[in-house]
């Protein structure tokens, strides 16, 4: 039995932790049972069971990725979240409707707690989420697909593990004249279960206005600066203003990068129109050979060389997205009590390449390199060197 006040404390490391007001300061970061348990300019190691030297890192919250796909193993495209999570500094990945109310019940009790990473979950509309999205693309085709009354029932039968429903609205995965009633649909069970509403808005068969006006307050546009027809913009390139009214009400702007959901040109455009993206999240899934998905800590470095604060950046990969999914008082920040998830970067200096499926390139200075990943007061993660950047 330990006598020590902390179970692991990080010393030396500088703090960027948007949610209390600390950007880029010295500090001491200690864990006890899980939690953080104190944040201070000196904590000494001596206090604590163990400690770790992190001089010259940066210690940010672990990162949210409200978008990926984790339903590893039962869905053709999902990943393995510890190994893609925990290296890039991720500890909570949102599961963007890989199962549906007919096979969601393998998910919470035998793929998500084979892992370390905070996993929770959106339940799709279509009955068995995304299990044939390589052959079907989503599988809204047929409406017999939906049952608005089931997948309201599950959602309500799983608090805390199902946080809201997703739609995809694609041409892949819906008709165009399937689209409306299957929009509608989706946001029937999103408010029948008093949750909220994620809409795929990329490659939409129907107008984006359509689209948009089912979405209220916390409800989420994802993908939302891809490049496809019914984008953000309108053909002069400026943001249409059902898009500005959007924002306006409180839809978040989530971009789900994944490889082909995210446009520089689309990204930059809205930037310089003050639509700021909301939430910055991956979409990770085993995609088809030649895309890349670049994993979090890439996408922050990447809005920050595309002009984003790294305050702002990482506020977009923490706070924000726990405020969305309402779990603003437990994760996205370091304040003593909240849960124990931290990621240390090695902020690696250099010129570095980001580029889109569209052809564009974003250069930067400055990429955030996965030091280690605290989970739960605990290292999950730790390796010297360098990730493969768009490791998947
Ligand atoms: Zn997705």
């Amino acid at each position: 039995m330990t006598t020590a006040a902390y179970d692991l404390v990080l010393t030396g490391g500088t703090l960027l932790d948007p949610a209390q007001g600390i950007h880029n300061e010295r500090r001491d970061v200690a864990f006890k049972d899980g939690k953080v348990a104190a944040v201070a300019d000196h904590i000494p190691p001596a206090q604590s069971a163990r400690s770790l030297d992190v001089s010259g890192k940066l210690i940010t919250p672990g990162l949210v990725d409200l978008h990926g796909h984790f339903y590893h193993g039962a869905s053709g495209t999902a990943v393995h979240a510890d190994q893609i999570c925990l290296s890039s500094g991720t500890t909570t990945g949102v599961d963007a409707g890989s199962s549906g109310f007919l096979n969601y019940a393998a998910m919470r009790d035998y793929v998500f707690p084979a892992h370390r990473t905070r996993l929770l979950a959106f339940l799709h509309i279509g009955a068995v989420g995304l299990a044939a999205n390589r052959v079907l693309g989503g599988a809204l085709h047929d409406m017999r697909i939906i049952d608005v009354a089931q997948t309201v029932k599950a959602i309500k039968d799983n608090p805390g593990f199902i946080f809201g429903v997703k739609v995809r609205m694609h041409y892949d995965a819906v008709a165009r004249w399937n689209a409306h009633e299957a929009m509608a649909k989706a946001r029937e069970a999103a408010t029948e279960a008093g949750v909220k509403l994620m809409v795929h808005v990329s490659g939409t068969p129907i107008p984006l206005p359509d689209v948009l006006e089912h979405l209220g307050p916390g409800d989420i546009a994802t993908h939302a600066f891809n490049g496809n027809p019914e984008g953000i913009l309108d053909n002069a390139g400026k943001i249409r203003p059902q898009v500005r009214d959007a924002v306006a009400r409180g839809v978040i702007m989530d971009v789900a990068h994944a490889g082909v959901h995210c446009d520089v040109a689309v990204a930059n455009a809205a930037m310089a129109q003050g639509i700021i993206p909301d939430t910055i999240s991956t979409d990770v899934h085993i995609a088809p050979p030649g895309r890349t998905v670049y994993l979090m800590n890439d996408l922050v470095s990447k809005f920050h060389a595309m002009g984003m604060s790294l305050s702002d950046a990482i506020a977009a990969s923490t706070t924000r997205p726990a405020q969305v999914l309402g779990l603003q008082d437990s994760i996205g920040s370091l304040t003593a009590g909240m849960a124990g998830d931290a990621a240390v970067w090695e902020q690696r200096q250099g010129r570095f390449v980001w580029h889109d499926m569209a052809g564009h390139n974003v250069e930067g200075a400055l990429r955030l390199d996965t030091y280690a990943t605290i989970k739960a007061g605990a290292i999950a993660w730790q390796e010297g060197r360098l990730t493969r950047m768009g490791e998947c």
